[in-house]
């Protein structure tokens, strides 16, 4: 038997069944105890083989199977093995990421189902009146009539008492049977009021809804690119009700449910039958119930993060990726996985369509639906009768600012409260103030482990490394010099917040960002204080970018962008331009048109330029262009080797030698077509402090790449590394960091 060890091994290793027979059928996907090195470890039974390239007198036992079933279905499997081979990521690492965490342990899957009755058909079908002589079983059958899916035992004892005897004379008289039932599962019975709730479909949603229904059955992608307040989660919404009424289930990849809790309740409200939402807010135990429901098939919708991509779902027919755009659809440590792009490959593997949804479309999946890969439907128009925002630009340059206001913005500010109307202000640095300095010798507060400045926050008073945790006390006096004319530079969340109150006075003003958002519950507060107007003007950084719906909001601020906009990584423009759209898509979503002023110093940039002329569209059409000329993704295809250590020149060291084989691998295969750029130091080289370094590899074609780093990689484990260093491959690199 070949079997993955939950260890972050590449290989698989082969066992002998155990000695007594399992009580169950050996089936791939069954978790397995395995001795290993002198302990033992939890493992995944992968394949049955009578074959092994190892000595087979030294072949060891299989202790025990721990399950009564398989966690995963062959499609599973394949999707995980897919994914664990095409990012070159340990396959016990990628099966037991996709699980689950308790299941690394030896313990068994929670399975809770308790003890329940159900009416038989002659149950149901019997005249109650023939039980007149034994009015306590006339009474309990008339229960479990009632209650069609089962009634717990439990329950049971709650309204009769003890009640053995009747039940014992009921199943002797074949009227009742026991069943296993699942406590808290939201029973699917409430015929769907959903359907009533929703606004009647526009043209071009409308569309969409039938181009998708139509492809369901079969594998199709499609780009659902809708400006911002289209109505994509309506059109979602009607998919979903179509998939669970045909008795499917369906998938819905979202980057941060945290964020969004108006998207997840628009969920659960609307749509019928029990909904397994799946994030990492939750405790291990609610989310591995809600992984069971799902594998068992009970759940109709799975809502979650990237994570949720690998559930279970046997009756798989649709799924959804929500803000496709996100970076946080990348897992960025561990197993470096897209949810995005294995979301098109297990459509792919499953046969059923998978629709990825966004108002500013990934260059990447743009340029698929120019080729005509994904299918490509457009919501050109906000939704009902919803204007869309007007963005302008607000050139600073020379310009007194009050709170990094200019008197223009204030202004427009002023007006807008007068008239009743909600302001936001978008500023993407959280704390009081980034730089602490001296006057007197130009001290400045950095942190000790990075190449990075301390933030000052005053709430709780504290010097703070937004990179590595770190954070110390904030010093009275200059550490250099003594001097005490310690000075604040530039202007975070924490501090705009205060300068704006002695400006407005009169209104309510509240801050969203990390920090203000710490304590749970705390966003969904502010969100709700928002929602009934009880706020005038909301501050924060790039969360209040993510979906939420702010329908009050007439006047958008964006206070400070230029430095992202010449930021070193090449996907800095794309982020801007999709956070500048983000942002201005909260505005105006009702009746009220919205208005976005953007203040900046460089007013002629072209990605703001080409943003302001014609829309994300116009500007990703530039974007691309650019792309191409510089063979950057998506006309390349990157992989980036990592590497960090206590030392400074070691990872550099590190990645020269990999870069030495890579060079052999390349001119022995012929390959001229695979470059690799560096090794370079990162562009944060320390931080916490670790040194690090990287190298990339780039190549025109993605299966060239793939077999390339499919010889480079196992021998890049075997490199001798000095002692503490690390290093990681990522493929399809999200951030260049
Ligand atoms: P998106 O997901 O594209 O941002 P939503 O589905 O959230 O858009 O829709 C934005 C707003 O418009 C919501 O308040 C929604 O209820 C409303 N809406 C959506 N579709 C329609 C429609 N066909 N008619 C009227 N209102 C609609
Ligand atoms: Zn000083
Ligand atoms: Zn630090």
């Amino acid at each position: 038997m070949r079997v993955a060890v939950a260890a972050p091994l590449a290989e698989l290793f082969d066992y002998l069944p155990p000695v007594s027979p399992a009580p169950v059928a050996l089936t791939p996907g069954l978790r397995l105890l395995v001795p290993f090195g002198r302990g033992r470890r939890v493992g995944m039974l992968l394949r049955i083989t009578s074959r092994t390239e190892q000595d087979p007198a030294r072949l060891k036992c299989v202790e025990s199977v721990l399950d009564a079933r398989p966690l995963l279905s062959p499609a599973d499997l394949r999707l995980i093995e897919w994914a664990a081979a095409y990012y070159r990521q340990p396959i016990g690492e990628a099966l037991f990421t996709a699980l689950p965490a308790r299941l690394r342990d030896p313990a068994p899957l929670l399975d809770e189902r308790v003890p329940g009755i159900q009416a038989t058909p002659a149950g149901l079908s019997v005249t109650l009146d023939t039980l007149n002589r034994a009015p306590r079983q006339r009474d309990l059958l008339a229960l479990a009539r009632a209650a069609p899916a089962g009634l717990a035992l439990a329950d049971l004892r709650l309204s009769l008492g003890d009640c053995a005897a009747t039940l014992r004379a009921l199943r002797a008289k074949g009227l009742i049977e026991t069943c296993q039932l699942i406590p808290g599962l939201t029973p699917s019975l409430p015929p769907p009021v959903s359907a009533l709730a929703g606004p009647a479909l526009n043209a071009d949603q409308q569309a969409a809804v039938n181009a998708i229904q139509g492809a369901l059955g079969g594998f199709r992608a499609f780009l659902l690119d809708g400006v911002t307040g289209s109505g994509k989660t309506e059109v979602y919404i009607r998919l979903i009700e179509a998939v669970i009424a045909a008795g499917g289930q369906a998938l819905v990849v979202v980057p941060e449910i945290g964020l969004t809790p108006q998207l997840r309740e628009r969920f659960v409200q609307r749509l019928p039958g029990p909904v397994a939402v799946l994030h990492s807010a939750l405790n291990a135990r609610e989310r591995e119930r809600g992984w069971h429901r799902a594998a068992l098939g009970e759940a109709t919708l799975v809502l979650g993060t990237r994570s949720a991509i690998f559930t279970p779902l046997p009756r798989l027919a649709l799924i959804l990726v929500d803000e496709e755009h996100d970076a946080s659809l990348k897992q960025q440590d561990g197993f470096r996985y897209s949810a995005r792009d294995l979301a098109v490959r297990r459509a792919q593997l499953t046969g059923c369509p998978v629709v990825l949804g966004s108002a500013t479309p990934a260059l990447e999946t743009l340029h698929n639906a120019r080729l005509d890969r994904y299918a490509w439907l457009k919501l050109p128009q906000r939704a009902g009768r919803a204007r869309p925002p007007t963005i302008s630009l607000l050139d600073i340059r020379d310009q007194p600012l009050q709170a990094g206001l200019s008197s223009v913005l204030r202004a427009d500010m002023r007006a807008e409260l007068a008239a009743g109307n909600q302001v936001l202000l978008f500023l993407n640095r959280r704390g009081y103030a980034p730089i602490l300095t001296c006057h007197a010798c130009g001290w400045v507060g950095g942190c000790p482990h990075c190449d990075a400045r301390l933030t000052l926050h005053l709430n709780p008073r504290k010097l703070w490394c937004h990179h590595c945790g770190w954070s110390q006390p904030v010093p009275s006096l200059c550490p250099a010099c003594q001097g005490s004319d310690l000075r604040r530079l530039g202007q975070g969340t924490e501090r705009l917040e205060d300068n704006l109150r002695p400006l407005f006075p009169e209104v309510s003003i509240a801050r969203i960002d990390r920090d203000s958002t710490r304590r749970k519950g705390e966003l969904d507060r502010l969100l709700g204080a928002v929602q009934r107007g009880e706020i005038q003007i909301l501050l924060g950084t790039q969360m209040l970018a993510k979906g939420h719906d702010f329908p009050g909001v007439t006047l958008v601020g964006i206070l400070d962008l230029d430095q992202t906009l010449y930021a070193s990584d090449f996907r800095a423009p794309e982020r801007t331009a999709q956070l500048i759209v983000q942002v201005a898509g909260r505005a105006g979503r009702a009746e009220r048109p919205g208005r976005v002023v953007l203040q900046t110093r460089h007013p002629e940039h072209p990605l703001l330029q080409s943003l302001l002329r014609e829309g994300y569209g116009g500007f990703a059409a530039v974007a691309l262009g650019e792309r191409r000329d510089a063979e950057l993704p998506p006309f390349a295809h990157l992989a980036l080797v990592r590497a960090e250590a206590p030392g400074e020149s070691e990872p550099l060291a590190f990645l020269r030698a990999a870069r030495v084989l890579a060079e052999g691998l390349i001119a022995a295969a012929e390959a001229p077509k695979i470059q690799l750029l560096g090794p370079i130091p990162a562009p944060m080289e320390r931080r916490a402090g670790r040194y690090r370094a990287q190298l990339l590899v780039q190549c025109g074609e993605r299966p060239r790449l793939q077999r390339f780093l499919a010889h480079w990689s196992p021998i890049l484990r075997g490199l001798s590394r000095t002692r503490g260093l690390r290093w990681s491959l990522d493929v399809d690199p999200q951030e260049m960091l």
